[in-house]
């Protein structure tokens, strides 16, 4: 795994390189005269500010940075980077009282148990392919495995339109709602799932800066 924290604090030239180990898990060096590939799957995780004082939409503080300077600082991180991202998350501060407060949340154990169990419904599905969860899904194993129904379809549909979102980033939340289908014990991938996925891409949307 790599983790790289203030991801807007590194060079753009640095973070496009990941481009393509990202996409075909892969690294090729060329030279003049030969060219060498090496095996380069990971799993990346980023962490970044909203903006450089890091309180743009915060509760109850406000960002102090100059207008522009906020869409200057998440420019900093290309799009075609982001849609090679399955996974989104935007997390605002939780109060004090929140934190402190007892709530009845799923026992990390139990996640756990999920956790195995999706794993080893995908370790099924690709039994006997070159790969073995969703996430290494070819477009052929996508068309097989993520079929979705109508409403899916119209959801899918609408959203693509109203946010924007590439070709990469349809193909990314398919795969994204079949693990969470997969974490639910779900046979099919059903709206809710598709909804969820959907979500995960706050990213991708125009706007997300303001
Ligand atoms: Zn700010």
């Amino acid at each position: 795994m790599l983790f790289l924290d203030e991801l807007p604090e590194f060079k753009r030239q640095v973070l496009e390189v990941l481009r393509q180990p990202l996409e075909d898990r892969v690294v090729t060096i060329s030279r003049a005269r030969f060219s060498v590939e090496y095996p380069a799957s990971f799993m990346l995780v980023a962490a970044m500010n909203p903006c450089p004082c890091g309180y743009y939409n915060h509760p109850d503080k406000d960002c102090v940075c100059a207008p522009g300077v906020v869409q200057k600082y998440l420019n900093k991180v290309s799009g075609p980077l982001l849609d090679r991202i399955d996974i989104h998350i935007e997390v605002t501060p939780v109060p004090f009282s929140e934190l402190s407060a007892e709530r009845p949340s799923e026992k990390s154990a139990v996640m756990r148990e999920r956790v195995i169990a999706a794993r080893q419904v995908q370790q099924d599905r690709y039994a006997g392919k070159k790969i073995h969860c969703n996430a290494q899904m070819g477009s052929k194993e996508l068309r097989e495995i993520c079929r979705i129904d109508a409403a899916g379809k119209a959801l899918l549909e609408k959203a693509m339109e109203r946010l924007g979102l590439s070709a990469r980033a349809y193909d990314r939340i398919l795969k994204v709602a079949r693990t969470i289908a997969d974490m639910a014990a779900s046979p099919d991938i059903r709206t809710e799932h598709l909804a969820e996925a959907i979500q995960y891409r706050s990213l991708d949307r125009e706007g997300w800066a303001g």
